[in-house]
């Protein structure tokens, strides 16, 4: 879980993902046929001024293409094209260059070449309130602390449906080092400037640049390169990235196959990002010291060189390489700590789940392309990681691992479908999976089963159990665990549930203690609403959240409230003064209570070990009572059982907004404290109960 800046691959890289998309379907060009494009693109970048110099020489296979349309950022201007060598008058508008192509050029590889310039300026963020949603799209800027430059940004000129390769020379200030994918042939210092050389062989889609005063660390793990571009302050941090890195690269290369790139390199940006790029992952100084960033996302990021850089994804038919990545990478490292941590994980995956995706948002795994807002990163990583999981459970340890070899083995640099995932699965398993891909990815929904007149019988010598356990509204194809827990034993059942409802009867041979459904959550399904903890997630998919101040409030408050809803990725809000709030306003919203109200009567019911009062409040013992103290906690609506009433409690002004700014962190927890802006506790309500788990009163001893 990303608590504080987002990842990669989980942002705006699937942002750009579907701007490419889209570019190829108005234009009419399909996955398939991709002219092949080879360039030596040489660039100046002259921080001082903001401004890129450029001059790309592509060698163009068009086939028998009667013009080629060019995707260049409408932010430069283009000095000269020549076709062939020869000058050619173009027409560059709406960051199109169209370029036509005479017949006695038809069938044979084109050159052609483009000078041009550019100014780059995005502005750069520096604390984004809320990082769900990036508004803040940094895609070009030059700038003397750094360079970023993203694919798609049209910082080159770009083939429309191409894939290319590059040979890339990039020339700037003195000691500014510039890094991309593919191998460094090299930094070379040449009077006051110094240029970077970059090879780039296997054909990408697109090509991000970033440029500063790095630093390289560098160390081979077998055949690959690990390099490290940081900044000199960052110093400290080279060892531990650069252990992680080439444990990582060695830890998948026995999984899944060779690594498929000459280099990992991590780099430093100069504003918070997070993201996964072929052969390296750019993130930001802050980033960069987030405490779980070598632990997990580093390795997320890493094991996306197999899935989505090295095999790639084919967007049709939905993106499975997030799913499968957080599966082999955030989920693995839960297995391989215990199964205690893999357990939770997993109960953890079917929340979110169940909290971010109500039925009337839900929508199949086969139509997530990328992570916008809660909802997407809910199917795509939590469902995603949920249908591999029951997809190893139905084909078994051994061929879903040689699967996924085989996957990589036979797709690598291919456009990859779910539909070719079911295929390779089935030929290692020698079974059919078209129920289970239909259910669970091209499918919305998740099943919903609960245990039923359940009853227990004394006999002769023994117990005997019934229970129906039933399934609804959607059905579902489903092999349910069950375990029985009795005075003397404890055994599990593999239960099929196909319909409605199947009968269930079992025996105990001492007097039964427990019946539990899936007791290990290797299911996805939705939780019924005694199962979760109230908790913010709720919050963010709000239809209509209602904010409330006390009664006389001061402005501040109000801007307080307007930063959480912010944070919170709040789209239907209102903020309205307790003396303003009808009762039935109260009994059908979300209500986010801010500061303590003046009626206490609207504070929610607290669970046992929780006091919340003017100046103070009190969570299992440990008292609050400093200025910068601050208290967040979700609770189960007094009117709805589909709504939540959450208290927002700082105890002043003092680095409440940090908290407002920061709630949004810490989505699955039903409550967070705070001290000076820095969190404290976190925690989750206890469970009430479940339709799964069936307690029996029977007494202890002989039938
Ligand atoms: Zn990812």
């Amino acid at each position: 879980m990303t608590k504080f800046l987002i990842f990669p691959c989980r942002l705006l890289k699937t942002a750009v993902t579907a701007a490419v998309i889209t570019l190829l379907s108005l234009y009419g060009i399909s996955q398939a046929a991709r002219n092949q494009v080879e360039h030596r693109l040489e660039i100046t970048l002259v921080p001082s001024e903001q401004k890129l110099i450029g001059r790309d020489l592509m060698r163009i296979e068009a086939g028998g293409l009667r013009e080629l349309s060019f995707h260049l950022s409408n932010r430069a201007r283009v000095k000269r094209i020549l076709l062939n060598g020869e000058d050619r008058a173009v027409k560059f508008s709406n960051s199109e260059i169209i370029l036509p192509v005479e017949v006695r050029e038809h069938g044979r590889p084109v050159e052609v070449e483009i000078f041009y310039e550019a100014i780059f300026n995005d502005p750069v963020p520096v604390d984004p309130a809320n990082v769900d949603n990036p508004g803040f799209g940094v895609t070009a800027t030059i700038t003397k602390q750094g360079v970023f430059l993203l694919s798609g940004a049209g910082w080159y000129p770009e083939l429309k449906g191409s894939r290319a390769t590059f040979r890339l020379a990039v020339k700037a200030p003195l000691n500014i080092l510039a890094v991309t994918a593919g191998r460094s042939l090299g930094h070379k210092a040449i009077g006051e400037t110094t240029v970077s050389e970059w090879l780039i062989e296997h054909p990408v889609e697109g090509l991000t640049l970033s440029a500063a005063a790095y630093e390289i660390h560098e160390q081979t793990a077998g055949d690959v390169i690990v390099s490290l571009y940081l900044f000199p302050e960052s110093r400290p941090l080279a060892a531990a990235y650069m252990k992680a890195a080439a444990d990582y690269v060695r830890f998948y290369s026995d999984l899944f196959g060779p690594y498929p790139f000459p280099k990992f390199a991590v780099v430093e940006n100069f504003f918070p990002t997070g993201y996964g790029f072929p052969s390296y992952t750019l993130l930001g100084s802050s980033v960069l010291r987030l405490p779980f960033l070598i632990q997990t996302s580093l390795g997320h990021e890493i094991a996306h060189s197999w899935w989505g850089n090295g095999v790639y994804v084919d967007y049709d038919l939905g993106n499975w390489s997030e799913g499968l990545t957080t599966y082999v990478s955030d989920y693995l490292y839960k297995e391989r700590e215990s199964e205690a941590e893999a357990r939770e994980y997993r109960l953890q995956a079917i929340r979110n789940y169940t909290m971010l995706a109500p039925p009337e948002a839900d929508f199949p795994l086969s139509e997530f392309t990328g992570r916008v807002d809660p909802l997407s990163k809910a199917i795509g990583y939590d469902k995603g990681a949920m249908v591999f999981h029951m997809l190893r459970r139905a084909v078994g340890e051994q061929a879903f691992w040689t699967a996924l070899r085989e996957l990589y083995r036979s797709r690598v640099f291919l456009q990859t479908s779910w539909k070719d995932i079911q295929s390779i699965f089935e030929t290692q398993s020698r079974m059919s999976l078209e129920r289970f891909f239909d259910q669970w990815v091209f499918r919305k929904g998740a099943p919903q089963f609960y245990l039923e007149n359940v009853r227990a019988f004394p006999g002769n010598g023994n117990w005997k159990i019934v229970a129906g356990l039933c399934q609804g509204p959607e059905q579902f194809n489903l092999n349910i665990d069950g375990l029985l827990e009795c005075e003397t034993s404890r055994t599990m059942h593999k239960i099929a549930l196909s319909d409605d409802c199947t009968r269930l009867n079992l025996d105990c041979s001492s007097s039964p203690g427990r019946l539990a459904l899936d007791p290990d959550f290797d299911l996805l399904r939705r939780l019924d609403p005694a199962e979760i903890p109230p908790a913010v997630n709720l919050l963010k998919s709000s239809p209509s959240a209602l904010l409330v101040l006390p009664a006389g409030s001061a402005n501040r408050l109000k801007t307080l409230a307007g930063t959480l809803a912010l944070g919170l990725g709040l789209e239907e809000y209102r903020i309205v003064s307790e003396k303003d709030l009808e009762p039935e306003l109260f009994s059908s919203r979300d209500i986010i209570l801010i500061g303590m109200p003046m009626n206490e009567g609207l504070l929610p019911g607290m669970p046992a070990g929780m006091r919340l009062e003017k100046g103070g409040f009190t969570l299992g013992g440990r008292a609050y009572q400093n200025p910068s103290d601050a208290f967040f906690g979700v609770f189960r609506h007094p009117a709805r059982e589909d709504r939540v009433v959450a208290v927002f409690h700082p105890l002043s002004m003092k680095d409440a907004g940090i908290v407002a700014r920061k709630v949004t962190h810490y989505g699955k927890y039903s409550y967070v404290t705070f001290q000076g802006g820095e969190n404290r506790e976190k925690g989750f309500w206890p469970v009430e109960s479940s339709p799964l788990i069936h307690e029996f009163a029977t007494k202890k001893g002989a039938p």
